[in-house]
């Protein structure tokens, strides 16, 4: 089964809209997601143009801050903190890549923990790895794990004591994917560049996750029959010059269980995801 990312994505952000307009009927307003774009990065002006096109179908408002390129750590500080501060403002986006003078690792520790709606704070992260079960509605986790664990569940895989390999351990996506799975009691084993004979790891695998940056990176010798396959990736296929993912689907997806596919899968959940988590913060600061 090749995973349908838009029809999926269309229902969760049909719900939303069902739940922001009662939150509207109840306090006044519906939430609110602000994004930070500092600069023009290709990638980044196409990903903050699908959020405000979303959070419109969620049923949120966006309000998109913009800034230049040169503009200093000091100011980007200064636009967060008036973010903080803003009551009419619940989730904080702050688009990565900042430019290179400015660090990213400052930056995010300035965004208040309860907008943080990509689970990005030491607040947020030191919440995730100590939490036993996977319960969103307590803090934010990043929104691509979240997503990935929504396809999963979606897709109807019950995760209790599967063999489940993660290829990738960033911050951002590896590492909070796989203690996400975890939670649900699979077994997780987390490869990375360092990691010796990947293809036989994976190869063992019931379900993979795929993170890693590169585009097919995960070819047919790699998964067994009937594996579930989350594609993560999104990269440039340098022969088509079209978007792929991190793994080969045409040469994988007749031997899976499910597949995502890239476009059209992960990247779909994941703007869905972001919107969860913005309601979700707006529910945490007006319940207390
Ligand atoms: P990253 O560069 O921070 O991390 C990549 C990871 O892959 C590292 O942990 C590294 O150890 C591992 N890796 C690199 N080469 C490897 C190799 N040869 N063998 C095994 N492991 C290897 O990247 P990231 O931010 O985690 O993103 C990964 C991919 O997911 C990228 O293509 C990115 O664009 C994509 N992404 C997609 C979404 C989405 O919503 N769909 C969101 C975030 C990232």
């Amino acid at each position: 089964m090749v995973f349908d990312g838009k029809a999926v994505a269309a229902k969760v952000l049909q719900t939303l809209a069902a739940e922001n307009a009662k939150l509207k009927e109840r306090y006044g307003r519906v939430p609110c997601l602000s994004v930070l774009l500092v600069g023009e990065d290709y990638g980044s002006t196409r990903y903050v143009a699908s959020c405000e096109k979303n959070a419109q179908r969620a049923g949120l408002e966006c309000k998109v801050v913009r800034m230049a390129e040169t503009s200093s750590e000091e100011e980007v500080t200064e636009a967060i903190r008036r973010l903080n501060e803003d009551s009419s403002v619940d989730g904080i986006l702050v688009q990565m890549p900042l430019p290179k003078h400015i660090s990213q690792e400052r930056i995010v520790e300035t965004i208040l923990p309860d907008k943080d709606v990509d689970g990005v704070t030491d607040r947020n992260v030191s919440q995730l790895w100590k939490q036993r079960r996977n319960d969103y509605s307590r803090f934010c986790v990043p929104c691509t794990p979240r997503s990935v664990m929504r396809i999963l569940e979606e897709s109807e895989i019950d995760l209790d004591g599967l063999n489940t390999v993660v290829i990738g351990r960033s911050n951002i996506v590896g590492m909070p994917v796989s203690k996400l799975l975890m939670n649900e009691n699979a077994t997780v084993t987390v490869c990375h560049s360092h990691t010796k004979d990947l293809a036989a790891i994976v190869r063992e695998a019931d379900v993979v996750v795929a993170a890693i940056g590169k585009a097919k990176f995960v070819g047919a010798e790699m998964v067994r029959n009937g594996a579930v396959v989350v594609d993560v990736g999104i990269n440039v296929d340098e022969t088509t010059g079209k978007m792929c993912g991190d793994v080969d689907t045409e040469a994988v997806k007749d031997r899976c269980k499910m597949i995502t596919p890239v476009p059209g899968g992960v990247g779909q959940l994941t703007i869905c995801s972001l919107m969860e988590n913005t309601m979700d913060c707006f529910k945490r600061l007006h319940n207390g």
